[in-house]
This record gives structure tokens, C-alpha cells and sequence, in this order.
């Protein structure tokens, strides 16, 4: 039998030791990433989506291509990433709903609280309640006194149960203490169409797609649900100001990969994500479009899980208190 001296297999194993890691961070990545935005294309996800996949995409050597799994408010999108190869290859772009849904939804097909890696928040969105240009309501009062008197004959479209359109739309009845006819879309892009084309009332919608059609004129703004007016629309007044001081909220987005994901992998995303939100480009377009990258401190995964998770827990006695649930 060969002996070998101690130091030679103690030397040995050091090399095989120091060439393992070296083998796990394989070079990632060596082909395109899918980037699931859970809803229709022309929203304002996937807005927000397009813009940050492209300078990741050049950052990583390697195209991220956008694919839209819209319906059921976010979920099947999730879903599809939840499920994915653990690789890097599959991520999702996503936003609020992943805190509401958790609450939101009595039965999903995959883990919505533990079934993803977080790769870092991206931008907290502002929201607009617009109505189609024509609504006999000018302002925020006297579309309040318009909802009230006829509720029966409008309707305020969303993108689901878990859309963030969904939420803001619960606020605002709940603030008005009416309810009205709801229209599901896979996502606002969609429902947009419809209000431009006169076909739905009324909508809740981020600035990152109601901005350009405000300021175009081709829907009517009725407040922001922000405590200061937002800069890219300076003639919108804010709720508060309008008259309704409860009614507050801003749309939260993240980057995630399936649980399981290799912790390299994860921080080589992480550190593409950054450079999108640092890219001047990138800067510039969220602006114009009513809202801002999320600092670079607040764009690691460790804030990004912790700041979801509190959101969760945020918002589930809410969403109890409002008996509000989907299936
Ligand atoms: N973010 C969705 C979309 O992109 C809409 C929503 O959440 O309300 O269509």
C-alpha cells in the first residue's frame, strides 16, 4: 500500500479544499435570464421591469429578457418563479403584492413567504386615482359626491386581487365608504386601453403609467396618495390636500430569485441590480415617470427581506379587519 507522509495529504487536501469553492462559483451567467414581470406587458411593472433588465443585462454580460405572466393579481407570475430551477436564470420583478398576497390568498400553489431569495428592492412608486377624461367630476370632491350618488353605474378597474390597483382601490372606497363594480385586468397596461378608450371609469394606478397619460390629458387626475405633491405632476393635488387624509399609499418593488439559489449567484445579481440604479439613464426615466431608484443601502438583500417581511405583518391585519380574500 503507498503511504503518503502526513504533509503531503494534509497539503493535498488543502488544494482539493481551496478547489472546491473555486468549482461552485462556476461562471454565472453563461446565457440569457428570464425576468418574470407578473403582469401585462405596457404596465407599470413591467415599465419599471424593462428599464432595470437592460442595464442589468449589460452589466452581466448577458441579456435579461423580460417575459409577462400576468392574472390573478401577481400570483402566477410569482408562482412561476417560485417553482423555477433555483439557477439564477428565472427571477421575478415584483412589487407590494408580495406582502398582501400572503394575507390576500387563502390557498397559492407555491410558498408566498418563503419561497424566494431576495435580491434587493428596487423603487417605492406613487400612486394616481385617475378616471376616464369625461367623468362628469373635476375634481377630488365632487368625484367623491359623484361615487356616492351613482355606484351603481361606475367602475373601477384593477389587475387582480394582490395588484397594488386592487389595494389602492380598497383604500379609496373604504375612505369614501362606498363600494363599486370592480373590472379585473392581467395588469393596468390593459385596463389603461380601456380607460383612454372610455371604456372603465375610474382606476388607481402608479405613476409609472398614469404620468405620461395625466400630463397627455387623455385621463383626468384626481389626487396622488402621497404626502407631498410628486414632482413629475406638479397640478395634482394630493389627497389629503383634496380632502381625504387617509388615504396613503406607494407601490414597493424587489428583485427575487427562487429559494435555493446559490449565495453567489444571488450577490452577482445583487451587485448588476445596483448598477441599474445607479445608471444616470435609469435615473433620468423613473423621474419623468413620478418616482426614483431605492438608495443603494436600502438595495441589499438583507434590507430588502427584512423590509418584507415587516410588510407583511403590516398589512395582514388590515387585510383581516377588511375581510377581503381571494382563493
Ligand atoms: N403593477 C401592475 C401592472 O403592472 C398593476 C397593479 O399592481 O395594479 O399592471
Amino acid at each position: 500500500m503507498l503511504r503518503l507522509p502526513r504533509r503531503a495529504v494534509l497539503a493535498a487536501a488543502a488544494l482539493i479544499g481551496f478547489a472546491a469553492p473555486a468549482a461552485a462559483q462556476a461562471p454565472f451567467p453563461t446565457r440569457p435570464i428570464s425576468m418574470i414581470i407578473p403582469f401585462a406587458a405596457g404596465g407599470p411593472t413591467d415599465t419599471v421591469g424593462r428599464l432595470v433588465a437592460q442595464v442589468m443585462g449589460n452589466d452581466l454580460g448577458q441579456a435579461v429578457v423580460v417575459e409577462n405572466v400576468g392574472g390573478a393579481g401577481g400570483t402566477l407570475g410569482a408562482q412561476r418563479v417560485a417553482q423555477a430551477r433555483p439557477d439564477g436564470y428565472t427571477i421575478l420583478l415584483h412589487h407590494i403584492g408580495m406582502a398582501t398576497t400572503p394575507t390576500l390568498y387563502r390557498r397559492l400553489a407555491y410558498d408566498a413567504v418563503n419561497g424566494f431569495e431576495t435580491v434587493g428592492l428596487v423603487t417605492e412608486v406613487p400612486m394616481t386615482l385617475i378616471g376616464r377624461r369625461d367623468l362628469p367630476a373635476t375634481n377630488l370632491r365632487e368625484l367623491v359626491a359623484l361615487v356616492q350618488r351613482e355606484k351603481d353605474k361606475l367602475n373601477l378597474a384593477n389587475a387582480g386581487v394582490g395588484a397594488a390597483s386592487h389595494l389602492c382601490g380598497l383604500l379609496f372606497m373604504t375612505a369614501v365608504q362606498t363600494q363599486m363594480t370592480t373590472v379585473p385586468y392581467r395588469g393596468t397596461g390593459p385596463a389603461m386601453n380601456d380607460m383612454v378608450a372610455g371604456t372603465v371609469d375610474l382606476m388607481c394606478d402608479q405613476t409609472t403609467n398614469t404620468t405620461e397619460q395625466i400630463r397627455a390629458g387623455t385621463v383626468r387626475a384626481y389626487a396622488t396618495t402621497t404626502p407631498q405633491r410628486i414632482a413629475a405632476l406638479p397640478d395634482v393635488p394630493t389627497a389629503a390636500e383634496a380632502g381625504l387624509p387617509n388615504f396613503e399609499v406607494s407601490v414597493w418593488h424587489g428583485l427575487y430569485a427562487p429559494r435555493g439559489t446559490p449565495a453567489p449567484i444571488v450577490e452577482r445579481l445583487n451587485r448588476a441590480l445596483l448598477v441599474a440604479l445607479r445608471d444616470e439613464n435609469l435615473g433620468r426615466r423613473f423621474a419623468e415617470l413620478g418616482t426614483a431608484p431605492v438608495p443603494q443601502e436600502r438595495a441589499s438583500p438583507q434590507v430588502h427581506r427584512e423590509f418584507w417581511q415587516q410588510d407583511i405583518a403590516k398589512w395582514r391585519p388590515l387585510i383581516q379587519a377588511a375581510g377581503q380574500y381571494a382563493d
